[in-house]
């Protein structure tokens, strides 16, 4: 399995050489992207990844930096099948699964795309999917999202708007930590992880890694990313902290960074 951080920022104002948060992994020769930060389309084509073998799209929460790019993404994989008839019969009859915890936007996309070249026409199909807590699919890659306090606790009837994820294949785990509040809403899902990726966006490294050290709990490593104003002001420095808590099981990434389990 191959991991691919095509986005490495949060949502803050536009950043040097760093995009909005998007990973995709490859597994048994199908693409899975999670969260579609603005650039996830341009960097995952060019970094050669085959688009048309995305067999899932799973959205965190529908913040700008998690879900900007994936209007791109959906475009360009119409586009990619208008430019060769071998993807157009490649696609042909498939569906793309997109897990999203909310409709609307889903629905909003599909208008921007219906408003784009030859109004979205494909021989594919967007399948959307409200995410809920429990399993999300369970061929090639094992996904099963959690609700996270990120967006607080929903009003009474109303449905949870943010999500993390574990994702399992090829005998290794997962945890993909979306933006959340407190580490311990992750922890019952982070047992026995490969790589837990844990964002910057809302919290300093070494106090996760320490954090994640008093858990008790059997894990790999631990993957940075979706970083905020703060680790980026200092990045050596906050590295050299986290590093001071677990050593060499602390990974920071950048755009383009690749990690392979
Ligand atoms: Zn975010």
């Amino acid at each position: 399995m191959i991991l691919h951080v095509l986005g490495s920022c949060s949502g803050t104002e536009p950043y040097p050489d760093r995009h909005h948060t998007s990973v995709t992994l490859e597994t048994g020769g199908s693409l899975y992207f999670f969260d579609a930060g603005e650039n996830c389309c341009h960097a995952s084509y060019n970094l050669g990844l085959d688009q048309l073998a995305t067999e899932g799209i799973f959205i965190s929460h529908t913040h700008m930096d998690h879900v900007g790019g994936l209007p791109h993404l959906l475009w360009n994989l119409r586009k990619l099948c208008t430019i060769a008839p071998e993807n157009l019969e490649r696609m042909r009859g498939r569906k793309i699964p997109v897990y999203i915890p909310d409709l609307d936007v889903f629905e909003g996309i599909c208008k921007m795309l219906l408003g784009s070249e030859g109004h979205y026409e494909t021989v594919f199909e967007l399948e959307p999917h409200l995410i809920a807590d429990g399993m999300l699919c369970e061929n090639g890659l094992k996904v099963e999202a959690f609700h996270n306090l990120h967006l607080g606790t929903p009003a009474p009837g109303e449905a949870w708007k943010s999500f993390s994820f574990t994702a399992e294949a090829e005998g290794k785990k997962i945890l993909y930590s979306g933006d959340f509040g407190e580490l311990p809403e992750l922890l019952p899902h982070a047992h026995h992880a490969d790589l837990i990726f844990l964002e910057t966006g809302h919290h300093r490294a070494y106090i996760l890694c320490q954090e994640l050290l008093d858990s008790g709990i059997d894990f790999g490593k631990v993957v940075f990313y979706h970083h905020g104003v703060e680790i980026l002001r200092d990045y050596e420095g906050e590295l050299a902290l986290a590093k001071q808590v677990l050593g060499d099981r602390v990974l920071f990434t950048n755009d383009g960074s690749r990690i392979e389990l």
